[in-house]
C-alpha cells in the first residue's frame, strides 16, 4: 500500500494570525478600548454566523458584499440560509432590537472587534477573513452624533500613531429617502447619454445600485463622472440643515476635511452623511475607515424609527500602514533563564517559576530538556542577562547559582532570596540604563 502524505493549506484569502502578527491587532484592540469608552462607547460582539436574510435585508440583495461576496451556507436540518457575516453593522442593529435595548437611554453606543468573511479577489493585503473593529451610535439624529463619530475615529487613528496632518477626511451627504430618489432619477437620466461608452460595470450598476456608479475608477468613466449631478444639489431642507450644521461643527473644531462629492459607500442603508478617512492624496486614497448615518436600518430590520451613525476600519489595512510607517513591536523575552539539572532540580523548578510569576517577573524556561548545554544554548538564543542554575546539590542545599551573562560571574544565593536578588538586579540595571 501506497501512503500519500496529504499535508494542508490555509484556504485562498484566508492567513494565520502569528504570535508577531497578533501583536498588531493587541496594539490596535486596547487602543480601541481605550479611545472608545472614553466617549462611552461599549463592547459588544456578535455571532459569527447570521440568518443571510438579515444581511440581504439589512445591506441591500444588490450591492456587491451581498450579492457577490457573500459566504453562504445551508443548515442540514431545515435548509436554512445562514451568512457569516460580511459587516457588522447589521447584526449590531439586530441585537440592539432583539435585546430590546431601545428601552435604554439613548444612544446606545457600541463598538466591537472581530473576524469577517467576504468572498472577494484575493489580492495584495486583502483578505477574505479579515478583522474589523467597527462603531455605532444608535438612537439619535443630531448634527451632533455624526461630528461625535467622526471625532472619535479621529482621535483613535492618532492614538495608534497616525499624525492628524497626513490622514484626510472626506465627507458627502447622500440625503434620505425623500431627497435621494429624486436624485438617482437625475443620475440614471445622465447616465443613460453615456450608456454606450460607460464600463460593464457601470452599466449594470446605473439599473442596480446607480449610486455606486460614482465609485467608478475606471478612466473610460471618469469622465462622465465628473460631470455627473451631485447628491448635494438635490438634498431636500432638512437633510440640507443637517449637513450644514456638521460642516459648521467641524470647522469650529478646527477638523478639516474634503466634500467629496462622488463618495458614496458601498452599503445601502446610509443616508444623510458619508465619511472616509484616508491616508495620502485624492488619486491615490489608502482607505483606513469608512462610515455614515443610517437612519432607516433600525427600521427596516423590524424595530421602530431609531437614528443611527456608524464607522468601521479595516484592521490588517491599519497594521499595513503602521508598520509601513515603522511601527514596530516585537514578542516579550525574558530577561533571565532558569537552567535545571536533575530530578529534584526539575520538581522545585515548578515551584520556583509560581514565585516569579507571582512576582511578575517573566522567567525562561526549557522544563522539558535534561542536558545543561541545550538549557545553556536555549537561554543564549533568549540573549538573557542572567541565568539561574539549579542542580542536584543546590537543592540539597537551598541555594541556586545566578550567573551574569554579561561578566560570566556565577554566584550561590540562597533559594528564598533569590526573587529579591533578582529585582535588585534589574533595578540597578534600569536605574543604569537612564
Ligand atoms: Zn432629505
Ligand atoms: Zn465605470
Amino acid at each position: 500500500m501506497v501512503y500519500k502524505r496529504k499535508s494542508f493549506q490555509t484556504l485562498r484569502g484566508m492567513k494565520d494570525i502569528l504570535p508577531k502578527d497578533w501583536l498588531y491587532y493587541d496594539y490596535i484592540l486596547s487602543n480601541t478600548k481605550k479611545i472608545f469608552a472614553f466617549y462611552g462607547f461599549q463592547r459588544i460582539e456578535t455571532p459569527i454566523l447570521e440568518k443571510a436574510e438579515l444581511f440581504t435585508k439589512g445591506i441591500g440583495k444588490k450591492t456587491d458584499i451581498v450579492n457577490k461576496e457573500m459566504y453562504i451556507l445551508r443548515t442540514k436540518e431545515n435548509k436554512e440560509l445562514l451568512a457569516l457575516r460580511p459587516e457588522g453593522t447589521a447584526s449590531v442593529v439586530r441585537a440592539y432590537i432583539e435585546k430590546g435595548m431601545f428601552n435604554l437611554p439613548q444612544p446606545v453606543k457600541f463598538y466591537y472587534f472581530g473576524p469577517f468573511f467576504r468572498h472577494e479577489k484575493p489580492q495584495a493585503g486583502r483578505f477574505r477573513q479579515f478583522y474589523q473593529l467597527g462603531a455605532e451610535i444608535i438612537g439619535e439624529g443630531s448634527p451632533a452624533t455624526d461630528v461625535e463619530m467622526i471625532i472619535v475615529s479621529q482621535v483613535f487613528l492618532e492614538s495608534l500613531g497616525f499624525k492628524q496632518k497626513n490622514i484626510c477626511l472626506s465627507l458627502n451627504s447622500i440625503g434620505c429617502s425623500e431627497c435621494r430618489p429624486v436624485y438617482i432619477k437625475e443620475l440614471k437620466k445622465y447616465y443613460r447619454k453615456y450608456i454606450k461608452q460607460i464600463c460593464d460595470n457601470c452599466r449594470r450598476r446605473i439599473k442596480e445600485n446607480p449610486l455606486r456608479v460614482l465609485d467608478c475608477k475606471n478612466e473610460k468613466c471618469l469622465f462622465i463622472k465628473n460631470g455627473a449631478p451631485i447628491s448635494l444639489d438635490y438634498l431636500c431642507s432638512e437633510c440640507n440643515s443637517h449637513f450644514k450644521d456638521i460642516l459648521e461643527l467641524l470647522d469650529y473644531l478646527d477638523v478639516s476635511y474634503i466634500l467629496d462629492k462622488t463618495l458614496v459607500r458601498g452599503l445601502d442603508y446610509y443616508t444623510r452623511t458619508v465619511f472616509e478617512f484616508f491616508l495620502g492624496n485624492e488619486i491615490k486614497r489608502i482607505a483606513l475607515a469608512g462610515g455614515g448615518r443610517y437612519d432607516k436600518l433600525v427600521k427596516s430590520l423590524g424595530g421602530t424609527y431609531k437614528p443611527a451613525v456608524g464607522v468601521a476600519f479595516g484592521v490588517e489595512r491599519l497594521m499595513d500602514e503602521l508598520v509601513k510607517k515603522g511601527k514596530t513591536l516585537v514578542l516579550p523575552k525574558p530577561k533571565i533563564f532558569l537552567v535545571q539539572i536533575g530530578d529534584a532540580a526539575k520538581k522545585q523548578s515548578f515551584k520556583l517559576l509560581e514565585q516569579f510569576r507571582k512576582e511578575n517577573i517573566f522567567l525562561g524556561e526549557n522544563l522539558g530538556k535534561e542536558s545543561l548545554r541545550a538549557q545553556l544554548t536555549a537561554a543564549n538564543n533568549l540573549e538573557v542577562d542572567y541565568v539561574l542554575i539549579l542542580g542536584q546539590e543546590e537543592v540539597l542545599n537551598g541555594m541556586i547559582i545566578l550567573k551574569d551573562m554579561d561578566s560570566g560571574l556565577q554566584e550561590l544565593i540562597p533559594l528564598e532570596k533569590i526573587i529579591n536578588e533578582v529585582k535588585k538586579r534589574f533595578k540597578k540595571q534600569k536605574s543604569k540604563s537612564k
